[in-house]
């Protein structure tokens, strides 16, 4: 495992709540955080079929445009009935001519779970890999997941995504019904963030 020894990371994201959250984990290191969009770096298309080859893509472009070390990060949910779909398609599934819906890409996966024929429960999981790429070459891959089943109806107002129809193992509330600091605790991103810390900031 390589320490983190420099000042600077650049967070290949051009969502303002990814890099916020990253943001606030690693201050306590001296760390100094830049957005890809204060660079004005494009986002390249995610052309691969795993998280991890496409969390790769976002974090080499960024590091080789800049010469900065890059952290990326991907992620969604794979539903075991369902083959892993919608899996690295996740965000597609909302997509609409006008923008993203998650309440069709929560009744997508739900249509499709009851056409598999399978039987509940209907085991899932979301699932969140980073990439850390050196301007040498070198990348490390952290990998965070969050298991659980696909319950129906949706449950639950907060959060976002497929929070309303994901309840995580262990669990009676599904991820929209609890707060953002009890989701927190428990998410795939929460999960690869502490293997990240543990592995290059502590
Ligand atoms: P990306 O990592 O920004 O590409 O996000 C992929 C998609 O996965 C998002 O658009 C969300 O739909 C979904 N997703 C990732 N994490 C969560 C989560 O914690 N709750 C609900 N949906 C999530």
């Amino acid at each position: 495992m390589r320490s983190f020894t420099g000042d600077q990371l650049l967070v290949a994201t051009h969502n303002s709540g990814k890099l916020e959250e990253i943001t606030a984990l690693v201050a306590p290191y001296g760390v100094k955080v830049i957005g890809a969009a204060e660079l004005g770096l494009s986002e390249p298309a995610e052309t691969e079929t795993s998280f991890v080859g496409n969390a790769r893509i976002k974090a080499q472009a960024a590091v080789q445009a800049t010469g900065l070390p890059a952290l990326s990060d991907d992620s969604g949910i794979v539903i075991d009935a369902l083959g892993g779909a919608p899996g690295v398609y996740t965000a597609d599934w909302a997509q609409t001519d006008t923008g993203r819906d998650f309440g069709i890409a929560m009744q997508r996966a739900h249509d499709e779970l009851v056409s598999s024929g399978c039987a509940q429960p209907w085991t899932a999981r979301f699932c969140c890999t980073l990439v850390l790429a050196w301007p040498d070459g070198q990348e490390q891959v952290f990998e965070g997941t969050a298991e659980g089943w696909i319950i129906w109806p949706m449950r639950g107002v907060q959060g976002h995504g497929y929070d309303p129809v994901f309840q995580p193992l262990g669990h009676d509330l599904t991820f929209a019904e609890m707060t953002s600091y009890d989701k927190n605790q428990i998410s795939h991103r929460a999960d690869a963030f502490r293997k990240l810390i543990a592995g290059c900031f502590a």
